[in-house]
């Protein structure tokens, strides 16, 4: 039987979407049974399991799963024998510990002897662990924004992403203890042929997040102001240069980041750039 590989990403939730997006630009496609929450996928040899994001690290260890996308916190959070293969730049936070906003904060020993709401104990007593500082701490499952206001607690430590949530509830951040993204883990016993799969999968995930940000810029202008308009192009190895029908003109085509090109969209036409088309890059390989 030839090797598949199965991949757990979140049912639904804030990792859910882009996690499905990610796996339809490495061009993974399928169709999930909503009984079984498992799909097979064609394009590559991965099945798709679909799972609170929560379980996904310990299903990765226990092979159940070769493969998940989860919130680094929650990798951190759980702990669990697993390998961190990559990065993959979405769904970002922080943790962070957060005061009633009129208490003077002065440094991490004003939590010695507090009481600390979180959903995340194991992050969190590490982190006092290292700051030499004891706090009482206690577990509960959600809405930890509230525990200060109801007098659960002295503090919190919890996701943030705005610091919305925290300001609306009178709450301030004083420290930020991890930050985190999305990232993909592996099973730590992956056989050969099961390495090649992952190995496939991430030779695609680079090549779609090496696209990111960047458009794909063509433009007419007048031969002799090349020189100048090469000087502008930022981060451009080397142009493509063409003639065009129209003596004394050429085309010029390039890679660049879309931030950059709106800082030089000016210049250029000041140069006597024309027609310049600016095209969505589905995927880089370098
Ligand atoms: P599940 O039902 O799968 O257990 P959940 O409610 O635990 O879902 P979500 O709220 O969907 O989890 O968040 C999943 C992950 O998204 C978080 O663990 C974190 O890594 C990331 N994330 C990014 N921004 C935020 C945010 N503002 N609030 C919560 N999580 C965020
Ligand atoms: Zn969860």
């Amino acid at each position: 039987m030839s090797t598949r590989l199965r991949i757990a990403i979140q049912k639904s939730g804030r990792l859910s979407e882009k996690s499905t997006q990610l796996l339809a630009d490495c061009g993974i496609r399928y169709d999930i049974n909503q009984r079984t929450l498992l799909a097979s996928a064609e394009g590559l040899p991965i099945d798709i399991l679909l799972l609170r994001d929560d379980d996904i690290p310990q299903y990765v260890e226990d092979q159940v799963a070769h493969l998940g996308v989860v919130g680094e916190n929650v990798a951190a959070e759980m702990n669990k024998k697993v390998n961190l293969v990559k990065r993959l730049g979405f769904s970002k936070c922080r943790m962070s510990l957060a005061i009633p906003k009129e208490k003077e904060y002065t440094g991490t020993s004003f939590f010695e002897g507090k009481s600390i709401a979180t959903s995340y104990p194991n992050i969190l007593s590490q982190y006092l662990q290292q700051k030499g500082v004891n706090s009482d701490i206690h577990q509960i499952s959600g809405s930890v924004e509230i525990a200060p206001n109801i007098g659960l607690a002295e503090g919190i430590f919890d996701i943030v992403s705005t610091g919305g949530t925290l300001i609306s509830n009178g709450l301030k951040e004083v420290e930020i203890v991890l930050r985190s993204e999305a990232v993909l883990i592996a099973n730590q016993n992956l056989t050969a042929s099961q390495q090649a799969i992952v190995d496939e999968l991430l030779f695609r995930i680079e090549a779609v997040m090496g696209s990111k940000g960047k458009k794909y810029v063509l433009l007419n202008a007048p031969a002799h102001q090349l020189e100048a308009i090469k000087d502008l192009l930022p981060g451009v190895k080397s142009p493509t240069v063409m003639p065009l029908a129209q003596e004394n003109w050429v085309a010029i085509h390039a890679v660049m980041n879309e931030t950059e090109f709106w800082e030089i969209i000016q210049p250029l036409k000041l140069l006597g750039a024309e027609d310049i088309l600016v095209m969505p890059i589905e995927k880089i390989i370098p």
